[in-house]
């Protein structure tokens, strides 16, 4: 009886594959970077054979370790990044290098749209706002940029996909042309409420509805693998985005459950239930689907968190290692009125500003790197108070706690922060690799290895957690945060 669950975690700068056990264990895990293409400044590409590639690497280097084979597996999962669209001929051939989604060559053309009827339309059947990060503008380009692409696609000879659909697509030895439904939403050319391609949206972006996979739910058998060597016989029974995948890893099955990842920037994803909850300047999408149901997720992308204390070590060179902020900040009792907007790449949600840049405000002769350190880290708790404000104003969803995941998570000084700014619990979970543990999770209940979501829970509650309250005056979170928002005002609108 096989006994383990393997987990295919496909992210924008590598490949990795974990074996899990029935504790959610990892046994094993084997890890290859691919290349960052840039052909031009602000564009990214992936080569689609590197990536297969590294996969065949990296799953073979894994149960070597563990010493198991294919037998040993009941069920393999994938996670992978969103949005970035590669595409392909039938024989499995990639006609283009992948567009990223970090790729902004279609900046123009969305801005061109922007405040047009499309706006509108995107926001209301596919949970998004027009932006180059998504994957529909990317498709137009191809279509209209890459030689006799357009008449392959009439023709359903040429195939496009977020990378899952690609990886199942080549698993299964091009058997399986489907793709997720939290991939399929962040497309931007998906009805998020109907589960289908919008023709609206495919006929203004003029994509062949042919061209495209079709649109299944996250949990379930997706097919067997037949086309890569370590895996061959392994059923494949999870697929779903990264961010919704660690959502599903942290165990954030009910509504107003919600996690936060502080990588290099921030993903805050809060399930909301049944029923797509809408707002401004968050942005709607499927938190995951199993046995005809459906869970919405609103999702905060904040986009420069962990990358302030990156630039703490590399750029002003006042810690040598990322933990050391932690020490520094505290070295202080408060920030003394020194406020960082780290909006080196603009500003995400809620703020939507790609003019803004960063600033530091408040400086006195008194200040020095222990209040830069601590202004960069507060500055990660403030945006993700400013996309926990929106959640509540705009839409109504008020969290119990927030579970909390990813590098910058290690830091005492940021979680106690974050639930004093937020007057929420802050709870760091015993989950890492939350989104490679959420593709398993998802692999292991379709084949029956884990009986269900309380299974789960249960799972996960006994990896054991700790818990940080808040614990600061109403008067002086009010005053924080208010200076906080005065110093965003400076960094906005910095570049137009
Ligand atoms: P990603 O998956 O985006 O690469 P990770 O989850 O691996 O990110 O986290 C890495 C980020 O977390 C880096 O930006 C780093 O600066 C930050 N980081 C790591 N450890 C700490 C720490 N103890 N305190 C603050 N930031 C940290």
């Amino acid at each position: 009886m096989a006994k383990f669950v393997g987990a295919i975690d496909q992210g924008t700068t590598g490949t990795r594959f974990i074996v899990f056990d029935h504790e959610g264990n990892q046994i094993s895990s084997a890890y290859r970077e691919h290349e960052q293409i840039y052909p031009e400044p602000g564009w990214i590409e992936h080569d689609p054979d590197e990536i297969w590639e590294k996969l065949g690497i990296v799953t073979e280097e894994a149960l070597e370790e563990a010493g198991l084979n294919a037998d040993d597996l009941v069920s393999v999962g994938i996670t992978n990044q969103r949005e970035t669209v590669f595409t392909w001929d039938e024989r499995g051939e990639p006609l283009h290098n992948g567009i990223v989604w970090q790729d902004r060559r279609t900046s123009d053309r969305c801005e061109e749209l922007e405040g047009t009827h499309v706006g509108e339309v995107v926001k209301g059947k596919t949970g998004l706002r027009l932006d180059p990060y998504f994957s529909a503008t990317k498709i137009e380009w191809l279509l209209k940029n890459v030689n006799g692409l357009r008449g392959e696609a009439e023709k359903g000879e040429a195939l496009f996909g977020t990378i899952e659909s690609w990886l199942i697509w080549k698993l299964t030895g091009g058997d399986v042309y489907v793709t997720d439904h939290t991939n399929a939403s962040r497309t931007m050319l998906f009805d998020i409420e109907e589960k289908v391609w919008d023709q609206e949206l495919l006929d203004f972006f003029d994509v062949p509805r042919r061209s495209l996979p079709d649109p299944v739910e996250n949990v379930q058998q997706y097919g067997e693998v037949s086309n890569l060597e370590p895996l061959n016989g392994v059923a494949i029974g999870a697929a779903l985005g990264d961010q919704q995948a660690a959502l599903f890893g942290q165990g954030c099955y009910n509504p107003g459950e919600a996690k936060n990842t502080y990588g290099t920037g921030s993903f805050l994803l809060v399930n909301v239930g049944d029923k797509p909850c809408f707002s401004e300047n968050l942005l709607t999408t499927i938190g995951f689907s199993a046995d005809g149901e459906t869970r919405y997720a609103l999702e905060g992308s904040i986009y420069s968190t962990g990358a302030t204390i990156q630039w703490l070590r590399d750029g002003l060179n006042i810690v040598d290692e990322a933990a050391e902020s932690e020490k520094l900040a505290k070295s202080v009792d408060g920030n003394d009125g020194v406020y960082m907007v780290p909006a080196f790449a603009g500003l995400g949600a809620p703020h939507w500003d790609s003019n803004a840049r960063g600033t530091i405000v408040g400086l006195t002769r008194g200040s020095d790197e222990r209040h830069l350190a601590r202004a960069g880290l507060e500055s990660i708790a403030y945006q993700v108070e400013d996309v926990l404000r929106s959640m509540k104003d705009e839409a109504d969803q008020e969290l119990d706690e927030l579970r909390v995941d990813g590098g910058a998570a290690e830091n005492n000084f940021l979680c106690q922060f974050q639930s004093d700014i937020s007057s929420l619990p802050v709870v760091r979970t015993g989950v890492f690799e939350s989104s490679a543990l959420g593709a398993a999770y998802g692999a292991g209940l379709t084949v029956g290895f884990w009986n269900g979501l309380e299974e789960l829970e249960e799972l996960i509650k006994s990896k054991g957690s700790q818990r940080f309250e808040p614990d600061m005056e109403p008067r002086e979170r009010a005053e924080l945060y208010n200076r906080w928002i005065k110093a965003v005002k400076r960094a906005r609108n910095w570049t137009s």
